[in-house]
């Protein structure tokens, strides 16, 4: 039997209000329903930000290290339930079962992280001109954050944006993406079982064109935290400017790594298909474009095609699987039309191309790992973000120019360079547009404790994750005391 998910609002498993579900399904086999989610209205919406907002003044003169009690508690029950968060993922998001696993791992590591920092300092004194006068900042709280979230990583997301957001004082609604809302339900169980107090964390699951807009512009609502496409991102930013809100965009990719005729090609091939292929390259850091520099061109591209037909096709769940389905059919569908717009345009497909069929293959959204070479710079597949195993190796002259193609797209999220020399590297690390930068690594893989986001279409530019998360989920107030007049 299938279960239903309900909204958990104030601390309570609530329907929404018209009681419709939609269900959600496992992409590796589209007849297995994962749930029913309540289809919620701009009203559910609506009570789950006054929630947030009648518990905000309290949750805000808690003492940063009481809410950060709550986080560490919260990454032990984590601790213990890493397999069923692990399965759920998979389940729901098609994720490679060890991919999973380590999505795990990393919201571990950012509650623990943002749980210790509860009881970090949060202002600075700084010497007063008039030596009566105490003058120190110190950071507050915005309020209520709305947190809209992508699927592709249906759990490390919304942590590495609700772990800041409560340490820091903000009561959250949190509406993740109708792919996959199973995870979000097992977060909400999560603060239920470490008993934060209700109406601090408001889960509403329902589509993002029903009630984005009452999560963006409710006058209860003081921020919104957004991460997905950079089409949605944009109307959010609009309608977060006229309402005076602050907002914070986390957006596309179209991630080049460059390769030098210096780099050692065998790594260099086996680190750009990871950063291609994993997870079927459906993450805002992988690899989409690689610009090869000089003669090397056809022994890297055979080296990377060599590795990319040896890798597993198949479900999550199995151990060895590398290239899983993506996330549903309408993603199929637009991958499979980017590859023929890509032969179209001129380019050659050396690997893939296609969609595997049979025993095991039949009722998922499977698609093959795809390497398509002698592309223009600005031909479609080069340029637009596909968000699928796809990897377009783009030849160019010398140094100079693989860096003007890799800064000449619309996106700046994460870059690489394969190359021995430190000359090049620093040079690339210099000249670069991208937030992220990786010398002879995988586009793809962060770490909690320092900044994460892009730069150009792909980030409003505030960083999330590490130190840099307090600036968003912060405001700083300036305090001059005077004790003349006492
Ligand atoms: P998406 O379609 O933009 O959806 C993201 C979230 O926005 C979902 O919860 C969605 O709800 C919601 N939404 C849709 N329309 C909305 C509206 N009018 N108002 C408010 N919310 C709305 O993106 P996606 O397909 O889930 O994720 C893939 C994209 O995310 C890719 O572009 C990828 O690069 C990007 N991404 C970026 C990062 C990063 O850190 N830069 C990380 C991961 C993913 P529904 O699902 O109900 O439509």
């Amino acid at each position: 039997m299938v279960t239903t998910y309900q909204n958990f609002i104030s601390g309570k498993w609530v329907n929404g209000q018209t009681g419709e579900t939609s269900p959600s399904t496992n992409p590796a086999d589209l007849g297995d329903i994962v749930g029913e989610f309540q289809k919620s209205t701009a009203e559910d919406a609506g009570a789950a930000i006054t929630a947030a907002h009648t518990a905000k003044a309290a949750w805000g003169s808690a003492s940063g290290l009481a809410r950060g009690q709550y986080l560490l508690k919260a990454a032990s029950y984590l601790e213990s339930h890493v397999e069923e968060f692990a399965q759920a993922i998979t389940r729901e998001a098609g994720k490679a079962i060890l991919e999973s696993r380590g999505e795990v791992g990393r919201a571990i590591a950012l509650l623990q992280y943002f749980g210790v920092d509860g009881s970090n300092p949060v202002g600075t004194v700084v010497p007063s001109v008039n030596p009566n006068i105490l003058l120190y900042t110190n950071r507050v709280s915005l309020g209520v954050v709305s947190l809209i979230t992508p699927w592709n990583f249906p759990l490390a997301i919304p942590i590495w944006k609700m772990a800041p957001a409560l340490v820091y004082g903000n009561t959250i609604v949190l509406k993740p993406a109708s792919a996959a809302p199973l995870v979000s339900t097992l977060i909400a169980r999560m603060w239920a079982e470490v008993g934060l107090p209700d109406g601090v964390f408001n889960l509403v699951t329902g589509s993002g064109g029903a009630i984005g807009g009452e999560l963006v512009t409710n006058p209860a609502v003081d921020a919104v935290s957004f991460t997905g496409s950079t089409k949605v991102g944009y109307g959010i930013a609009v309608d977060s400017a006229k309402n005076g809100n602050r907002y914070q965009l986390e957006m596309g990719g179209k991630n080049p790594v460059i390769v030098l005729p210096d780099a050692d090609l065998e790594q260099a091939a086996e680190i750009t298909v990871a950063g291609a292929m994993k997870y079927s390259g459906q993450k805002c850091t992988a690899t989409s474009r690689a610009i090869v520099v000089g003669g090397v061109t056809e022994e890297f591209t055979s080296l990377v095609v060599e590795k990319t037909r040896a890798l597993k096709i198949g479900p999550g769940v199995d151990e060895g699987s590398v290239i899983v389905p993506v996330i549903d059919e309408a993603s199929r569908e637009n991958i499979k039309s980017a590859i023929a717009r890509g032969v179209k345009d001129g380019g050659n497909v050396l690997s893939g191309g296609g969609v595997p069929s049979g025993d095991g293959f039949d009722n998922g959204t499977f698609v093959e790992p795809t390497v398509i070479t002698k592309v223009a710079p600005d031909a479609f597949v080069a340029c637009e973000e596909i968000f699928g195993p796809v990897l377009s190796i783009i030849p160019a002259q010398g140094y100079d120019e693989a860096v003007q193609i890799a800064n000449s797209v619309e996106y700046g999220l994460s870059a690489g360079v394969f190359t021995r020399s430190l000359n090049s590297a620093m040079d690339f690390a210099n000249r670069i547009e991208a937030g992220i930068v990786k010398i002879n690594g995988e586009t793809a893989g962060v770490e909690p404790q320092v900044p994460f986001g892009g730069m150009k279409s792909s980030s409003t530019g505030n960083r999330e994750q590490g130190k840099a998360a307090i600036e968003f989920f912060t405001q700083t107030k300036t305090i001059y005391m005077d004790r003349s007049a006492t």
